[in-house]
């Protein structure tokens, strides 16, 4: 890895550069817009850095506290949640051509296949992309979002399941996923909500604080005006939607941040395998946003 360098960042939802500082975490600092009060890491890695990162360690097997190893050992609780996912899309979508923005693993991929969409995954990280291909036997394309190679595909439904934090320029990325949209098509954003309950009572131990690989702390309101700004009407914004969890992986998750907890928890109710490895759908301060575009007509 190239040495980290910093760099100045602009609020990634209303472009002002005035921010106070709120905290530091990791040695990096987050701040507060002043007009929309988002939250951001200022300064942060370069693009470059994190574009190297997460290609080549994030996902890494070698490390085993990155959160993508991490991700890529819990197939299990990660195909319960796409299970979770997909019954909002049988609700309310006709199955058609699905795309995951940072499919990770390919878990939801797989999922989404399986249940009869088109579904194709794209993924940054060389190492999950093919460990997708060859474990969850589902397309997936290794590469980032803006560098698209699907330029003449439509897609009716697009997902970004806990991956808006992480992007170096949300309003890029937004803007090509409207672009890839079918008309009537439909983007499904999950992404925590720093203004939910648990945040509030976990603070700064709160394992989504979790600079520099989550870069923006989105609140419903500033989820809502970024959509907005990127020219997506809301229709629907839920502020504490479930994922399906295990203990041992919430104890692999707090681990670096909690560890005195960690410790009482594994020496305690963490020597039951059977108590660890209980699958369950938790709240958890998750935002689940779906959002249609505007057509240009409509927004001119
Ligand atoms: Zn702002």
């Amino acid at each position: 890895m190239a040495e980290l360098t910093l760099q100045q960042a602009r609020c990634p939802v209303c472009d002002d550069d005035r921010a106070l500082r709120c905290f530091d975490k990791n040695d990096f600092s987050i701040v507060e817009c002043r007009t929309c009060r988002l939250r951001y890491v200022n300064p942060r890695p370069t693009r470059e850095w994190l574009d190297a990162w997460y290609r080549h360690e994030y996902f890494s097997l070698s490390h085993e506290d990155a959160s993508g190893a991490q991700h890529l050992q819990h197939g299990g609780i990660k195909t319960a949640t796409a299970q979770l996912r997909l019954q909002w899309l049988r609700d309310s979508h006709p199955k058609g051509r699905l795309l995951d923005i940072g499919c990770g693993g390919g878990f939801f991929v797989r999922a989404a296949a399986a249940d009869g969409w088109d579904a194709i995954g794209i993924e940054p990280s060389v190492e999950a992309a093919r460990c997708a291909a060859r474990a969850q036997q589902v397309r997936v394309v290794a590469g980032r979002l803006e560098a698209t190679p699907f330029a003449d595909t439509r897609f009716d439904v697009i997902t970004m399941f806990d991956v808006l934090e992480h992007v170096f320029c949300p309003r890029i990325c937004l803007a090509e996923a409207r672009r890839l949209l079918a008309p009537g098509g439909r983007l499904m954003i999950e992404t925590p909500n720093m203004a939910g309950w648990l945040p509030r009572v976990m603070g700064l131990r709160h394992p989504w604080i979790r600079p520099p690989e989550h870069l923006t702390y989105f609140t419903p309101a500033t989820l809502r005006k970024l959509l907005t700004q990127c020219g997506f009407q809301v229709e629907e914004l839920h502020g504490n939607t479930r994922k399906v969890l295990t203990l041992d992986y919430v104890l692999a998750l707090i681990a670096r941040t909690n560890p005195l907890v960690t410790a009482l928890l594994t020496g305690t109710i963490g020597r039951w395998n059977t108590v660890c490895r209980y699958p369950l759908s938790v709240p958890l301060a998750t935002m689940l946003a779906v959002a249609r575009p505007i057509p240009q007509e409509e927004s001119a």
